[in-house]
């Protein structure tokens, strides 16, 4: 039987889970406080994943950077791609939020989407 201890990311009280799995197959989910535990802790040791935030160079902007994160979550072997990836980014002022700024990102068929205003630069 083999455990896996893991810190729920589900809300601030971080509660420490237990998973036992055999198999590949989770068998067991204890410590948790919530079913959101429990839910995580599957999704953790069968399929992680993540939100990735980020920042990208704006060109012609009220501010240099916008700040940026994937729409939904990507697999978690993808998030240094995705950081690479969006490195050498640069995108036109004026950006708003929402605005798509790499689709599907590394293929994860996720896109990559501006969560800040940012005015053309007046001159
Ligand atoms: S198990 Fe529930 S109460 Fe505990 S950290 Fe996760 S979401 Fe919060």
């Amino acid at each position: 039987m083999e455990k896996r201890e893991l810190i729920c990311i589900g809300c601030p009280l971080g509660c420490m889970v237990t998973v036992e799995m055999e198999n590949g197959e989770v068998k067991s989910v204890t410590g948790n406080t919530c079913k959101r535990g429990e839910d995580y802790a599957h999704k953790e040791v069968t399929n992680p994943t993540r939100i990735v935030t980020s920042t990208v160079m704006v060109k012609g902007g009220s501010l240099d950077m916008v700040s940026v994160k994937t729409k939904n979550d990507i697999p978690k072997g993808k998030i240094f791609d995705c950081v690479r990836a969006l490195k050498g980014v640069c995108v036109e002022a004026p950006v708003h939020i929402g605005d798509v700024i790499v689709s599907d990102i590394c293929g994860t068929g996720v896109d990559v989407i501006a969560t800040k205003e940012i005015e053309e630069k007046r001159s």
